[in-house]
């Protein structure tokens, strides 16, 4: 099912949406320190953002603030006489630039749920002056001395398991920025960085901007045939806000992007609508992000030859569990193969039914969904809108804590009385079984303008120990479901019941979290464990019944439709599987180029997909020209969530080994993945929660490809 990305708590790559414009002159003006939260204490339960007192042009002097403290923090630690030790250099270190992140926790997190053109022009300050920040700690070859010293004595100095994964990490951090580069290499690195940023911004600004204006208008009722009513309510009220009454809009948000394919039976509109989504940012128009990514792909590439690596992917892939190209790619092609013969005889399948129906075509992109969702029909006698009842929002909240409390014995209590960043925002007070406080969790599900699209997790303020003291995680769960409409509820897709439960496991990593340190360093690959095993919960029967309930009767759903939905998880398994591998295929080909000059965007794709021989019925999930996964952590690692998933697979085997809610299996999934992930190497940590490596059949099985 679609995966989300998931956002590392604090780092800059989750810059999103922002377009390259001089800063306003009403938003250069200082703020006087007084008046600003970020330099006052918060005076807010558990310390939290006050959100209240937070205006936008407060952000800018406090990042100004934060950066200037850790640089200070950063030249005590260089000018200590004492020569460097684990404490006075790497635990220090580890200890700097709170202030900053204190500001940036907020800042970024408001830039993708509550965006708007002050804040993305205040990003386009902000951005690259944290990027040269980061240099310039990262260049600092004082404090890299400092790193080295101790790093050359690291068998010496009888480090803890977590004191030596965090030196290693600190000390291939610098390395991998530049650290041993001569001064004219470290130059061209900091503008290929400052570049990189900004054309990053200058992608999801696109982006967005191509999102928004991406929708067909209707006007005839007869267009709308086929549709369920929650989804032309919806359309409706897009229209209306559109300004647009009496008609209907369907957008390039996936919410009213997949109902209208699926259910849709105008063939053109769909084309159209379809051709809304894939053609973002190639539309040779100001937005459009062919260029941008060209250019993107060459500093990365001249960036990884720099540091000594044949490509961009070499570079990545050293620090994850994959650790190389080689390894991604065969990986890659030892499950296309299956999934593409699969998608072959799915595609068959349609167009026997269209061939019933005398439709007279050839099944194209567009009809994938209809024809797709025709079969489940037949097949499985299940749609979508029979189903949704049963997912009402707050009982599938509900049915994720219950799940949480027989697992790990968590408790989840409403909090009112702490500052939110949008009124829509529900805000828990997470407790562990033996009623510690854990973490603050922030829910904002609905989708609005000024929030990025998709799912994901992210937060204000991450944990580790202060003096002995664990600091509480501040962790969001941001998502774009369905909206209630008129008196019904939000009812939820399988595909948003899935995405939330995935989400929450990103949370549950969070809230868990056991680090001893600020720094932690989970590879890309690994990260996605946590969140995808939370999925394989969703639809089991005992499950179900705790959580599935009709919003309106409370009956439970039917064990007969239970059963069918199983069956269907099967069903269409082939383009799912397809469609997601292609788009990994095009993030690997993408950086295993030794540039991307003379290279035509749209002819690359095309060939590189022809080379695999993807069926013209089926596009990548996401095209190059908004593949926004690449632009962060995913760039060569969008492979990361099928990785992961047989992790998740292999993992919740463990479960169906003893039950399904086998607190000392919940236990050892806590004490060596969810605690320590990002503190100790990622396979050790699986071992010791598995007893062995992970394999790849539970994957193969639960997709139908075994
Ligand atoms: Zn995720």
């Amino acid at each position: 099912m679609k995966k989300k990305t998931v956002a590392t708590l604090f780092a800059p790559v989750l810059l999103a949406a922002v377009l390259c414009l001089p800063l306003a002159p009403s938003l250069r003006g200082e703020t006087a320190a007084g008046d600003n939260p970020f330099f006052v204490p918060y005076n807010t339960p558990f310390d939290t953002p006050p959100f209240d007192r937070i205006q936008n042009a407060h952000f800018l002097p406090a990042v100004q603030e934060g950066i200037k403290r850790q640089q200070a923090e950063i030249d005590a630690i260089v000018a200590d006489p004492k020569p460097a030790s684990f404490q006075n250099t790497i635990e220090a270190l580890d200890n700097t630039g709170k202030f900053l992140e204190r500001v940036t926790g907020v800042f970024f997190s408001n830039l993708e749920a509550v965006t708007g053109k002050e804040l993305q022009e205040i990003a386009t300050q902000v951005a690259p002056l944290i990027s040269a920040h980061q240099d310039n700690i990262l260049l600092n070859e004082k404090l890299f001395a400092r790193v080295k010293a101790v790093y050359d004595r690291r068998a010496r100095l009888k480090l803890s398991v977590t004191q030596l994964y965090l030196l290693e990490s600190d000390y291939r951090q610098f390395v991998r920025n530049g650290a041993l580069l001569d001064e004219k290499q470290k130059a061209r690195l900091r503008d290929i960085n400052r570049d990189l940023s900004l054309l990053k911004l200058r992608f999801n600004d696109n982006l967005l901007a191509e999102t928004n204006s991406s929708y067909i208008v209707i006007d005839s009722k007869d267009d709308l045939a086929g549709l369920p009513d929650g989804v032309i309510a919806e359309a409706a009220g897009t229209a209306e806000s559109l300004g647009l009454p009496g008609k209907w809009v369907f957008t390039a948000q996936k919410t009213s992007w997949i109902p209208f394919l699926q259910y849709g039976r105008k063939r053109d509109l769909r084309e159209g609508l379809y051709a809304c989504w894939f053609m973002r940012g190639d539309r040779d128009n100001d937005q459009d992000n062919k260029a941008v990514l060209q250019k993107i792909i060459n500093l990365r590439a001249e960036r990884s030859h720099l540091l000594g690596y044949k490509n961009f992917a070499q570079f990545t892939l050293e620090e994850r569990m994959a650790k190389t190209p080689e390894a991604v790619n065969s990986f890659l092609a030892r499950l296309w193969q299956p999934s593409l013969e699969r998608a072959k005889s799915e595609r068959a399948e349609m167009q026997k039914l269209i061939d019933a129906e005398k439709g007279n075509f050839k099944l194209a992109s567009w009809d994938w969904w209809y024809y797709a969702e025709k079969l489940r029909k037949a097949k499985y006698d299940l749609d979508d809108s029979a189903l949704r009842p049963y997912f009402e929002l707050g009982n599938v909240t509900s049915g994720i804590f219950t799940l949480s409390e027989k697992l790990y014995g968590l408790k989840f209590t409403a909090n009112r009385a702490v500052p939110v960043y949008h009124p829509e925002v529900s805000v828990y007070e997470v407790k562990d079984a033996d009623e510690r406080l854990l973490g603050i969790l922030y829910m904002d599900f609905f989708p609005r303008d000024s929030k990025r699209g998709g799912a994901w997790t992210g937060g204000f303020r991450g944990s580790w120990y202060e003096k002995g003291r664990r600091v509480l995680p501040l962790v969001t769960v941001t998502c774009n479901f369905t909206k209630p409409t008129g008196d019904t509820p939000s009812l939820l897709s399988i595909d948003e019941v899935l995405t939330f439960f995935h989400e929450f496991g990103h949370a549950l990593n969070t809230l868990m979290a056991d680090n001893r340190f600020r720094t932690t360093n989970a590879p890309w690959d690994s990260v996605e464990l946590p969140s995808q095993i939370m999925e394989h919960w969703t639809l089991e029967p005992e499950m179900l019944n705790i959580y599935a309930r009709h919003y309106k009767t409370g009956e439970v759903i039917p064990a007969a439709l239970v059963e069918k939905l199983k069956a269907s998880s099967l069903f269409n398994q082939g383009f799912e599987t397809v469609e997601f591998l292609a788009a990994c295929i095009l993030d690997m080909a993408w950086h295993t180029l030794d540039s991307a000059a003379n290279v035509n965007v749209d002819n690359f794709e095309s060939k590189t997909m022809a080379a695999f021989g993807l069926i013209p019925e089926i596009l990548p999930r996401y095209r190059s020209t908004y593949f926004a996964h690449i632009m962060d952590g995913y760039a060569s690692g969008y492979y990361s969530y099928i990785w992961a998933e047989v992790l998740d697979c292999d993992a919740f085997e463990a479960f169906k080994e003893t039950s399904l809610f086998d607190r000392k299996t919940a236990a050892a999934f806590r004490k060596y993945i969810l605690e320590r992930l990002g503190t100790e190497d990622a396979m050790t940590l699986y071992k010791k929660f598995r007893g062995r490596e992970p394999k790849i059949e539970p994957l193969l099985k639960k997709r139908g490809l075994l």
